[in-house]
């Protein structure tokens, strides 16, 4: 019989990759979306859709009776600014929606032979202090609500591991780009920049552009997803043990971002400046040696390269609004 997956999120930009990814090792994929962002198309043929908040009683008793051999949870409220201004929110989504499945994990017995693979963040956990390219273990100084909701539900992960027997991991993303990243949205400047160059609207860039990212395609990340689902991994002591940054461990500045990506693209375009955004990261690198060593992963594909694929895709979607690919 195939193996059993649930990825909540699953409809969103990187859920809908990692349901492919799983789909293509031959598992059974089901999917937790409320559709907020996420669309119905980016769920691969073959995967079963479930519209369900994840802070449901449905969707507790879905993670209850699926005997699941792993969900990778990935359904959140993904917007910094959004987080400033209304922490409740992120946290009843972000922090409760976890605790959700967790408990309904727990109430099952399934704790121990279900794996739940978290999607944190590698870039604002850290914050500002850290010093690239950054190490899992690095002092964790989260400078928004969406930050300390990711690293609380780390927290909570290892304490159900150390004491409820659970097994978890964390994956830390630093800024993943790629096909079916929502160009209006707020967390990928790769998707706005190619929302805009089809718009023939000017690149803005916040601050002086020297700022820097870690920017790792979706492809990658979604293959670290899936290797860590079914690694062989180390006990939980420490809330870094069963953590992995997953990045490229280069950085890269947003005005070089723009200049490659009008390259990869063949486009040209006028960059703007705009003020600089009230708490943003002034640099942000992750190292991925862990990832490398323990996993046996590394990032694929180059920046130049995916760049230029993401352009495409946004080019082809802009022309069929609803395809999945
Ligand atoms: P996304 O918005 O495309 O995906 C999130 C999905 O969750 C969407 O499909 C949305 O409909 C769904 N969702 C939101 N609230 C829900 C709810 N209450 N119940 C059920 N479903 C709900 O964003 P993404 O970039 O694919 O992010 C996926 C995960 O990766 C998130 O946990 C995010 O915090 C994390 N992450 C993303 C990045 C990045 O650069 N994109 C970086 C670090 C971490």
């Amino acid at each position: 019989m195939s193996k059993r997956v649930l990825v909540t999120g699953g409809a969103g930009f990187i859920g809908s990759h990692v349901c492919d990814v799983f789909s293509s090792h031959g598992w059974s994929v089901e999917v937790v979306d409320n559709l907020s962002s996420g669309k119905r198309e980016n769920v691969p043929n073959g995967a079963t859709l479930h519209e369900l908040d994840v802070r449901s009683p449905e969707a507790a008793q879905l993670v209850s009776r699926g005997a699941f051999d792993v969900i990778v949870h990935l359904a959140a409220q993904i917007d910094v600014r959004r987080s400033v201004n209304d922490p409740m929110y992120d946290a009843s989504v972000n922090i409760l929606g976890t605790l959700n499945v967790l408990e309904a994990l727990r109430a099952s017995g399934r704790g121990g032979s279900t794996r739940v693979v978290f999607s944190s963040t590698g870039g604002a956990i850290y914050g500002d202090l850290a010093v690239p390219p950054t190490v899992e273990s690095t002092p964790k100084e989260p400078d928004s609500p969406y930050a300390i909701a990711k690293l609380a539900v780390e927290h909570y992960l290892s304490y159900y591991t150390r004491i409820h027997g659970f097994d978890t991991v964390t994956i830390r993303f630093g800024n993943v780009y790629g096909p079916r990243q929502d160009p209006h949205g707020e967390a990928g400047v790769v998707a706005i920049f190619c929302g805009r160059l089809l718009e023939g609207r000017p690149l803005t860039i916040f601050g002086d552009g020297t700022q820097t990212r870690d920017y790792v395609h979706v492809t990658d990340v979604a293959e670290a997803a899936f290797l860590v689902a079914t690694a062989k991994l180390p006990p939980v002591r420490r809330l870094d043990d069963r953590a992995f940054n997953i990045g490229t461990g280069t950085a890269t500045s947003v005005v070089d971002l723009a200049q490659s990506l009008l390259e990869g693209a063949g486009m040209e375009a006028p960059i703007e400046f705009a003020p600089k955004r009230a708490g943003e990261l002034q640099d942000s690198c992750l190292s991925v040696d862990k990832a490398r060593d323990v996993l046996g992963w590394s990032p694929r594909i180059s920046l130049a390269q995916g760049l230029g694929d993401t352009y495409r895709y946004a080019a082809n979607a802009a022309a069929r609004p609803s395809h999945h690919s």
